[in-house]
């Protein structure tokens, strides 16, 4: 079931004091949400979420998750700007997939965990300077893989990862520079809602992680389960339980690792979408109607504010404010302004009878919504306002005008 914990008079409020369309954000949500994960994992020796600024990169938010303790996962220049520019300095978790030479040394520079990627990755660091004293390395099992029930998918398709050979190789090569102690990583699941997978998860890292420390004498130091945990975007979605979740990663830890073990491993996890999807919502009005072969609401949002269901014609579920409880006996394609006939955020959708003028909000638009936007067909970007604890609105990002969009002709 997605998120209604918003009564409608704030969305309603909002938009009377801001112009749609526009990105509401749930601080408190977002602050609980945070704890609750952190209380899942409390048994873990220093578990840290570094929350996965691709999904919602507004320092706004990011100071948010700074003050909760938590650190950032970036992968881009960009990122890593956002993260030193918010005092996340030695609490950056730097994931590089055909990385500029460059960005490494900036994520270096920034005290971050380099989460390597490839063998050749490892030269590289090499080159720019002395072996890290940690390293991640991210997994790739490859195959069709089916282990267990929640881990599906093919990794062999996927450009992410080394194959374990790769990763003792890269193990070796940088331990023989320095390197003491190394973290795994794997991303094998998007937006999943089965309780097995972190547990699934956990259990194949923690076993390779020992596994590479046998043979490799570098020291197996931290276990990285990275994102993937899904949101309930559909009414019949469930909902994941964290608390349980973390009981069941625990049980796989203590199972894993020996209780007479010295060093610590410890756990992160770098989750984006569970973090703050369910806290955003996308507020939009009617400004068309047209019925032909189909009835057609038009809003003032389109898909350069919010591009999954164009691109992936992904689920977000939309209820019209004031008119949460109303029968849906109408059928809508709720649609953008685009010349692409795939700029629409339902296809025929029941909803109450709506009109020009009403108030849309589309939900789990709080992590990779608006920070997928783009401006095709000269469509800018919309704004974001956070929802304070105090009951205030803040805006933290203005829409895109004009200007912004000539800004970078030459
Ligand atoms: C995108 C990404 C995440 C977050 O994924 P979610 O599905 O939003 O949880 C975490 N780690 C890495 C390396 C990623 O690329």
């Amino acid at each position: 079931m997605p998120n209604f914990s918003i009564p409608d008079d704030v969305f309603f409020e909002a938009a009377n004091q801001f112009p749609t369309p526009f990105h509401l954000y749930d601080e408190a949500g977002i602050r609980r949400r945070v704890r609750d994960v952190k209380n899942a994992f409390a048994w873990a020796p220093s578990f840290t979420e570094y929350f996965a600024v691709k999904a919602l990169p507004n320092p706004h938010i990011l100071s948010l998750f700074r003050e909760e303790g938590c650190g950032l996962d970036c992968s881009s220049e960009c990122e890593l700007l956002l993260a030193e520019r918010g005092g996340f300095e030695g609490r950056v978790m730097f994931s590089a997939n055909a990385m500029p030479p460059r960005e490494f040394a900036h994520a270096i520079h920034l005290g971050s965990v380099i989460n390597l990627d490839d063998l050749s990755d490892a030269e590289t660091l090499l080159r720019l300077g002395p072996a890290p004293e940690e390293i991640c390395l991210r997994y790739n099992p490859g195959g069709s893989l089916r282990q267990g029930s929640a881990i599906m998918g093919q990794p062999e398709e996927s450009k992410y990862g080394m194959p374990r050979d790769q990763m003792a190789q890269a193990l070796r090569l940088l331990s023989a520079r320095g390197t003491k102690r190394f973290g795994v990583h794997a991303l094998l699941a998007s937006n999943s809602t089965d309780a097995a997978y972190y547990p699934e998860l956990a259990r194949i890292l923690l076993k390779l992680g020992l596994d590479l420390e046998k043979e490799t004498g570098a020291v197996f130091s931290f276990v990285n389960l990275s994102g993937g945990v899904g949101i309930p975007y559909r009414e019949d979605d469930p909902s994941c339980d964290i608390a349980q979740i973390g009981e069941d990663v625990r049980r796989v830890y203590r199972e894993e690792i020996p209780s007479s073990r010295k060093e610590p491993v410890r756990l992160c996890a770098e989750m984006g979408r569970f973090m703050t999807g369910p806290f955003g919502w996308l507020v939009t009005h009617v400004i068309h109607e047209k019925k032909i072969y189909r009835d057609y609401l038009g809003v003032d949002a389109c898909a350069s504010c919010l591009m999954r269901p164009a691109m992936y014609g992904a689920y977000h579920h939309i209820h019209c404010a004031g008119k949460r409880d109303a029968k849906r006996d109408h059928i809508y394609d709720v649609t953008g302004a685009l010349c692409e006939n795939n700029d629409k955020f339902a296809w025929e959708r029941p909803l109450p009878e709506i009109g020009i003028g009403d108030l849309l909000v589309i939900h789990d638009t709080g992590a990779h919504g608006l920070a997928m936007g783009y401006q095709y067909n000269g469509r800018l970007r919309c704004a974001e306002v956070l929802y304070r604890e105090d009951g205030s609105f803040r805006l933290i990002r203005r829409a895109e005008t004009p200007d912004d969009y000539f800004a970078t002709l030459v």
